[in-house]
C-alpha cells in the first residue's frame, strides 16, 4: 500500500455519485447497471492481473440528469454508495454533451485497485452483475474525458507528490508542527475508541508506521463528514492543507464521541438512580402495607386540591396553582422541593383571593358611639375618623387617603384604629414594621431562596383570613433603609390604590388584589416617614394628653379595664382620684397613658394577690360548694385556710369575684402606692434641685416619646479658649452651640459680663457645655435660646428661673425664629410642673391648640429677639437691661 503507484495516462472511469474513495480506503461495490458492468468485465475482470480504474466523484445536479447524464440515480444502490446505472444513457449523444457533463464531473479523483472481484449468478435476462472490492490509490487529474466505449475513459495525469518533493517538504518546520499534531489528536482518538471498544491495537501500528500524509486519507475516509468535505479532502493536494484539515475533522470526530459519551453517562446514572429509588420505594410501601401504615401523602394532595378549588382564586392564578400541583404530584415526598412547593401551594389556597367580612352597613352614629366609649376626648380625631368613614359609606369604592396617627407612644393610636376596624364591622391585624430594614419583609423572598416566605402582608392576610380587613401598618416611621432594599419603597406600592390591585408579592409570584384592604398606619414621628410616603397619607397628630385628661382616661377606660383584666372589680379595690393623680405625677411623666396603666396593673396585681389570700374570704361559686370530698368537708371544717387550696381547681383568676366576698374593698392609698410602686419617681422640685447653680437653663425639645424637658449645663475652667460639648449631639446643635457663645461674646459688653476694655470672655478659659440625659441622641436647632441664656447665666454668675422653660432657635443678630412641636412641648412642661415657658414669637398661633386648663396653669411669653428671652429668664429681668437701667 505504501510504495508508490506507477498510472497509466489513460484510465477506466467509474463515476461515484455524492461519494469520494479517498486513497487507502477500502470499498466494496455491487456494479448492476450496464455500463459499469461492462467496464468492470473489460477492465478488471478480463485483465490477467488486477487492473486499476479511476474513481471519478459525481455532484448531484438536477442538470445532469436533464442532459441525458451517463449515471442517474436508480435502484441499484449498493453497500450505501451510488451506483452507476446504464439505461438513460446513449453513447452516441454523449459526445456532444461532453462539455456539459465534465462540469458536473469532479476534475479530480482517485486509481483504485480491486482487490477483490466476484460475479453475481446470471439473471434470466442475460444481466450479470459484479461485487468489487477497492482500494483507493493515490490522487491524479483529469485532463479529458471520453466516452468513446460505452464507459467512461480518461486522459490522466498523477497528481501526488514526487519522493524529492515529500522529502523537502518533510524537512520543513510548519509541516512537522502540523504533523506532530495530527498525530497527537489521531492517538487520542484511537485510545478513546480503545477505551470503548477494546479494540484498535492494529490502527495504533497503522499510526506508528504509515507516513502522515496517508495516514491523513485513511482517517478522514472512516468518518462519517459530509459529501463537500470530502471533495475538500480530495482536493487537498498539498501536504499541509491535507493535514491542517484532516486533523480538524478529526478533532471533531473526537469531540463529537465525548459529548455523546457524556450524554450517555448521565443517562445511565440517571436510570440507574432512579430505578434504584423506585425499587426502595416499592420496599417500603410494601413494608409500609405490612405494618398496617396507610400512605396518606395521596389523600393529603387531594385535599389540598380540594381546598385549592375552594380559594376561589382568579383564573390566571388558578391555571398556575394547578400547573404546580401538577408539578408537586410528579414528585416523590422525599425529593428536595416538594415540601416548598406544597407549602406555596397551602398558601395559595389559604389566602383570601375574594373572602371577604360582609360589610355591614355602616351606622355611622353607632360608631361615633364606639370610638366615644372607646375612647376620651381626642374630640378631633374621632371626628376626622367619622368624616372618613362617612365619605367610605357614600362611596365604598372611593380611595380616601390613607390615615396616619402620628404622635408620642401610649396616646391611642393602635386602639383607635382598632375602633375603625370594629366601627365598619371588619377584621382587625397589625403589621409592626419597626425596624423593618429588608424590602423582602414587606415583599417576600423569591422561593429560589432557601428558607423563603412571604412577606409579613401577604403573611397576616394569610393569618386574618380576608380580603377586606383593616390593616395597621405599626410605626411606619420606623422602617429603614439598607443593603436589602428600601421597605419604604416597597410599602409605596401597597398605599397606591392604582397599584395595590395587582400586589407582586416575590414569594407569591402571582399578583394579590389589596384593593379592597383599609390601610391605617402610625407613627411617632413624622420626620423619618419618607416624603413619598408621606404624601399618601393623611396625618393626624395626637400629640397626648395632660394630667386633667390623663385622669379621666385612667378613671373611664383604664380602671374598669385594669380591674376586669385582674379579675377583680370596684368591691375589691377601688381608686380614689387622688391617688390616680398621684400616680400621674409621681410615677410616670409620658405623654401617653401606658405607663399609667402598667402602674395601675401593678397595684391590681398586688391587690389580686391580697383578695386570694383574705383570711375571711368565703368560697360561694357553685363549683366549690360542690367540691365534697369527705377530706374537703373536714378541712373546710377545720380552718379556712383550706379555701386557698381551692382556687385552682377550676376557678381562672377573672372569676376570683365571683368566688369571693370581702368584708371591705381595698382602697389605694398613699401608703399602698409606696409599697407597690416604690418611692415617687418624679416630683415638681426637680427643676428646682436642678437649677440651683449659674450655668444651667431648661429648655424644651421635642423627641419621638413627645415633648421632654432639656436641661443645659455650662460651665468654665481654666484653658486655651476651647469650646466642649457632650451629650450625643448632632452637627445643628453643635452649630447653634457655636452661634449662642459668639452672640454672648460679641455682646458682652451690653450684657455686663466683662468691663470695656477687657472682652474676651474665653481668656485663659474652656467653656464645657453639657445636654444631661448623655445616652440619648439630640438634635435641632430649638436648643439656641437655652443655650445662651446658660451662657449668660454662667458667666454672669446669675441662675436662672427654674420655674421657666424654654425653645426657639436664634439667629446670630440674636432674633428668635419660631420651632416645631410646641404643644407637645409645652404639656412635657405641665408634666414637669413648670409654670412659665418662654416661646417664639412667631408660634403664638400654636398656643390655640393646647388645652385650655393647661394654658390658663401657665404664663407663657413670647420673645422676638434673644434679650426678650433673658429679660424673663432671670429673676428680676435681663442683666443687660438692668445695665442700661442703671
Ligand atoms: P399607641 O398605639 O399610641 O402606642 P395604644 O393605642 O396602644 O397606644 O394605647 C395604649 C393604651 O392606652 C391602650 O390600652 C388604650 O386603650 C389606652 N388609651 C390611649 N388613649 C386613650 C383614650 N383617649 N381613651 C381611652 N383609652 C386610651
Amino acid at each position: 500500500m505504501a510504495e508508490p503507484v506507477e498510472l497509466p495516462s489513460r484510465l477506466a472511469i467509474l463515476p461515484f455519485r455524492n461519494k469520494v474513495l479517498l486513497p487507502g480506503a477500502i470499498i466494496r461495490i455491487r456494479c448492476t447497471s450496464h455500463n459499469s458492468v461492462k467496464l468492470v468485465e473489460q477492465e478488471l475482470w478480463q485483465k490477467e492481473e488486477k487492473g486499476i480504474i479511476g474513481i471519478l466523484p459525481v455532484r448531484d445536479a438536477a442538470e445532469t440528469t436533464s442532459v441525458g447524464p451517463i449515471f442517474s440515480s436508480g435502484a441499484d444502490s449498493v453497500d450505501g454508495i451510488s451506483k452507476p446505472q446504464a439505461g438513460a444513457s446513449d453513447p452516441h449523444k454523449l459526445d456532444g454533451k461532453n462539455q456539459q457533463e465534465v462540469i458536473h464531473w469532479h476534475t479530480r479523483g482517485v486509481a483504485a485497485r480491486a482487490l477483490h472481484l466476484s460475479r453475481g449468478v446470471e439473471k434470466p435476462s442475460g444481466r450479470v452483475t459484479y461485487t468489487v472490492v477497492l482500494e483507493g490509490l493515490c490522487r491524479f487529474f483529469v485532463q479529458e474525458l471520453s466516452n468513446r466505449q460505452s464507459y467512461y475513459t480518461a486522459r490522466i495525469s498523477p497528481l501526488e507528490m514526487t519522493k524529492t518533493e515529500m522529502e523537502q517538504v518533510e524537512q520543513d518546520s510548519e509541516f512537522i508542527s502540523l504533523s506532530r499534531h495530527f498525530k497527537a489528536t489521531s492517538m487520542e482518538l484511537v485510545s478513546l475508541l480503545e477505551q470503548k471498544q477494546k479494540s484498535g491495537g492494529r490502527t495504533k501500528i497503522l499510526l506508528e508506521t504509515l507516513p502522515v500524509h496517508k495516514l491523513a486519507d485513511i482517517f478522514v475516509a472512516s468518518f462519517e463528514i459530509s459529501f463537500e468535505e470530502q471533495l475538500a479532502m480530495l482536493d487537498s493536494v498539498d501536504v499541509k492543507v491535507r493535514l491542517s484539515k484532516a486533523t480538524e475533522l478529526v478533532d471533531r470526530h473526537l469531540q463529537s464521541i465525548r459529548v455523546a459519551e457524556k450524554i450517555t453517562q448521565k443517562v445511565e446514572g440517571q436510570l440507574s438512580k432512579t430505578q434504584k429509588e423506585f425499587f426502595l420505594r416499592q420496599q417500603m410501601r410494601a413494608i409500609k402495607e405490612e405494618l398496617g401504615d396507610n400512605d396518606d401523602d395521596e389523600d393529603d394532595l387531594a385535599s389540598l386540591e380540594k381546598k385549592m378549588q375552594s380559594a376561589d382564586m382568579p383564573s390566571d392564578t388558578w391555571k398556575h396553582a394547578q400547573r404546580e400541583l401538577r408539578r408537586l404530584k410528579k414528585m416523590q415526598p422525599q425529593q428536595p422541593g416538594y415540601s416548598s412547593s406544597r407549602v406555596y401551594l397551602e398558601l395559595l389556597a389559604d389566602l383570601p383571593w375574594q373572602k371577604a367580612s360582609e360589610e355591614c352597613e355602616l351606622d355611622l352614629k353607632a360608631a361615633r358611639e364606639r370610638l366615644d366609649s372607646d375612647h376620651y376626648g381626642l374630640v378631633k380625631v374621632k371626628q376626622r375618623i367619622i368624616e372618613y368613614l362617612a365619605v367610605r359609606k357614600l362611596k365604598p369604592e372611593a380611595k380616601g387617603p390613607v390615615l396616619c396617627f402620628v404622635g408620642p407612644p401610649g396616646v391611642g393610636k393602635t386602639s383607635l384604629a382598632s375602633s375603625i376596624a370594629a366601627a365598619l364591622g371588619r377584621k382587625f391585624m397589625r403589621i409592626s414594621l419597626g425596624g423593618v430594614k429588608d424590602e423582602a419583609d414587606i415583599r417576600g423572598h423569591r422561593r429560589t431562596y432557601i428558607g423563603s416566605m412571604p412577606g409579613r402582608l401577604i403573611d397576616g392576610l394569610k393569618r386574618v383570613g380576608v380580603c377586606n380587613p383593616v390593616m395597621l401598618l405599626d410605626e411606619i416611621d420606623k422602617t429603614g433603609t439598607d443593603v436589602r432594599g428600601d421597605p419604604a419603597s416597597a410599602l409605596l406600592e401597597v398605599l397606591d390604590p392604582e397599584q395595590n390591585k395587582t400586589f407582586n408579592d416575590h414569594y407569591l409570584n402571582v399578583p394579590f388584589d389589596l384593593s379592597k384592604v383599609v390601610f391605617v398606619a402610625t407613627a411617632n414621628r413624622m420626620k423619618p416617614i419618607p416624603p413619598p410616603l408621606l404624601d399618601r397619607m393623611e396625618v393626624i397628630e395626637l400629640p397626648g394628653y395632660t394630667p386633667e385628661e390623663k385622669l379621666r382616661i385612667a378613671m373611664r377606660h383604664l380602671i374598669p379595664r385594669v380591674l376586669d383584666q385582674h379579675g377583680l372589680s370596684s368591691e375589691f379595690l377601688q381608686f380614689p382620684e387622688e391617688m390616680v393623680k398621684l400616680v400621674i405625677q409621681r410615677y410616670t411623666r409620658e405623654a401617653g397613658v401606658r405607663n399609667l396603666e402598667r402602674n395601675l396593673s401593678s397595684l391590681a396585681r398586688a391587690t389580686a394577690v391580697l383578695v386570694a389570700e383574705q383570711e375571711h374570704s368565703m368560697p360561694i361559686s357553685k363549683s366549690v360548694n360542690n367540691l365534697g370530698s369527705p377530706l374537703m368537708e373536714s378541712r373546710i371544717a377545720d380552718s379556712s385556710d383550706v379555701e386557698m387550696e381551692v382556687i385552682p381547681m377550676g376557678v381562672t383568676g377573672n372569676e376570683l369575684s365571683n368566688t369571693y366576698t370581702i368584708s371591705s374593698p381595698y382602697i389605694v392609698n398613699e401608703t399602698m402606692l409606696e409599697k407597690v410602686l416604690g418611692p415617687p419617681k418624679f416630683d415638681d422640685k426637680e427643676t428646682a434641685e436642678r437649677v440651683v447653680t449659674p450655668g444651667v437653663s431648661v429648655g424644651l425639645v421635642w423627641t419621638a416619646f413627645g415633648g421632654q424637658v432639656q436641661f443645659v449645663e455650662a460651665t468654665g475652667m481654666a484653658g486655651k479658649g476651647d469650646l466642649h460639648l457632650t451629650g450625643q449631639l448632632g452637627d445643628v446643635i453643635k452649630e447653634s452651640a457655636q452661634i449662642a457663645l459668639t452672640w454672648v461674646r460679641a455682646r458682652a459688653t451690653e450684657l455686663k459680663l466683662v468691663t470695656a476694655d477687657d472682652i474676651n470672655l474665653l481668656d485663659g478659659r474652656d467653656i464645657h457645655i453639657h445636654f444631661p440625659a448623655g445616652a440619648v441622641p439630640k438634635d435641632g436647632p430649638s436648643a439656641g435660646v437655652t443655650l445662651v441664656t446658660s451662657l449668660v447665666s454662667l458667666f454672669s454668675q446669675r441662675c436662672v428661673r427654674s420655674d421657666t422653660a424654654m425653645t426657639g432657635e436664634m439667629t446670630l443678630r440674636g432674633l428668635v425664629l419660631p420651632v416645631g412641636g410646641i404643644k407637645d412641648k409645652v404639656l412635657a412642661a405641665h408634666r414637669h410642673g413648670i409654670k412659665r415657658i418662654i416661646l417664639p414669637h412667631r408660634n403664638a398661633k400654636d398656643l390655640a391648640e393646647i388645652p385650655s386648663p393647661v394654658l390658663s396653669s401657665m404664663e407663657i411669653f413670647l420673645a422676638k429677639r434673644m434679650e426678650d428671652v433673658l429679660e424673663q429668664a432671670f429673676e428680676g429681668g435681663c442683666p443687660w437691661r438692668q445695665h442700661s437701667k442703671l
